[in-house]
Parts: structure tokens; C-alpha cells; sequence
């Protein structure tokens, strides 16, 4: 089993214990999350108005992909924490496995399994889906991420003191 995995299950065996509590008795957080939510809807809906989906299963389709092993490092602790809260709100489950070998950790059958992915994945437009997109539809995707990314810092701002005193950090 590789370490990523290894410490991604610790991780997530050590942290869903409290993802109900923050859900339920923490209202701020709770209000931020959904924020998040709907930042994280805006800009998939700009990724998918685009076609960049699209191009990038073409890609995958085709034995092509970015998502290289080890960049499951990139994702913070918070922001697997982030992850883990938004799974559980929609009742869904984050399995960990080794999907495929030399790939990240978070990639699937049906791509990235995350909600929320690092902000290097966030950011990063291969030269071909560049080229593919143009300068103006890139454009209006990186301004579509801008409130995903302010959400996200204010809310692992946030977490890191609460996970802190937890001793989860
Ligand atoms: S970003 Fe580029 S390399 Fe990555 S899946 Fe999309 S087209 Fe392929
Ligand atoms: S997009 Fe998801 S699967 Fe791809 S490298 Fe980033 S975290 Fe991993």
C-alpha cells in the first residue's frame, strides 16, 4: 500500500469523528460550507460551459492525464477535512484506494474524486486545453474560481486553530 494511502486513511479515520459536530453545532462553519458548495457549483458549471470537461475526458480517454502520483500531497489536511464535510453532507462516502498505479491517489474511473481539489489542480490548464479554450474562455473559468479560492482560504484559516486544539493538526 503506498504511504499516501496510508496517511489518507489515517487521516480520515481520525477526522470523521468530528465532521457531524461541525455540521450540527458549529453554524458559522456550517453557512461558510455551503458557500463553498455553491462556489464549487459555479465554477464546474464554467469548466463544463466551456467544453474543458469534455476536452479533458477526451484526453483521459485517449491514456492522457495530469493527475500524476503523488499529487495527492498538494491537498491540504483542511482541505481534506473540507472534503470529508461535503461528502458527508450529501451522504456520500470518500473511498481511498489504489485505483491505478501511477496516479494520484484521488483519481477515479470517473476522474478526480474530490469536491474540493488543491489549488495547484485548481489553477492548472495544460498547453493543448489552453489552446483548446482561448484566452477569453480561460478567462471567465479563472474568474468563475475566484470566490472557490476565497471561500476555501477563510475557511482553512478557520479550521486550522479548531483542528489545532483538537490535536488532529
Ligand atoms: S489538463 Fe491537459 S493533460 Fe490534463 S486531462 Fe486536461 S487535456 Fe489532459
Ligand atoms: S485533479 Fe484530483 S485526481 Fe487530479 S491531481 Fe488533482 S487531486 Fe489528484
Amino acid at each position: 500500500m503506498r504511504e499516501s494511502l496510508i496517511y489518507f486513511k489515517n487521516l480520515k479515520l481520525a477526522l470523521e469523528p468530528i465532521v457531524s459536530t461541525f455540521l450540527t453545532k458549529d453554524s458559522l462553519f456550517f453557512r461558510r460550507l455551503k458557500d463553498l458548495d455553491l462556489a464549487l457549483e459555479k465554477s464546474r458549471s464554467a469548466l463544463r460551459e466551456s467544453e474543458a470537461f469534455d476536452f479533458c475526458r477526451a484526453c483521459g480517454a485517449k491514456g492522457g492525464t495530469c493527475c500524476g502520483e503523488g499529487l495527492e500531497w498538494k491537498l491540504r489536511p483542511e482541505e481534506f477535512f473540507l472534503n470529508l464535510c461535503l461528502f458527508y453532507w450529501k451522504k456520500r462516502s470518500l473511498i481511498l484506494e489504489d485505483f491505478q498505479e501511477n496516479t494520484c491517489l484521488f483519481l477515479g474511473e470517473g476522474g478526480c474524486k474530490l469536491e474540493l481539489v488543491p489549488l495547484l489542480c485548481r489553477n492548472f490548464f495544460c498547453r493543448e486545453l489552453s489552446d483548446f479554450l482561448g484566452i477569453k474562455k480561460l478567462r471567465e473559468i479563472q474568474a468563475s474560481l475566484e470566490d472557490e479560492a476565497k471561500v476555501t482560504f477563510q475557511l482553512c484559516e478557520y479550521l486550522k486553530g479548531r483542528l489545532r486544539d483538537e490535536g488532529l493538526l
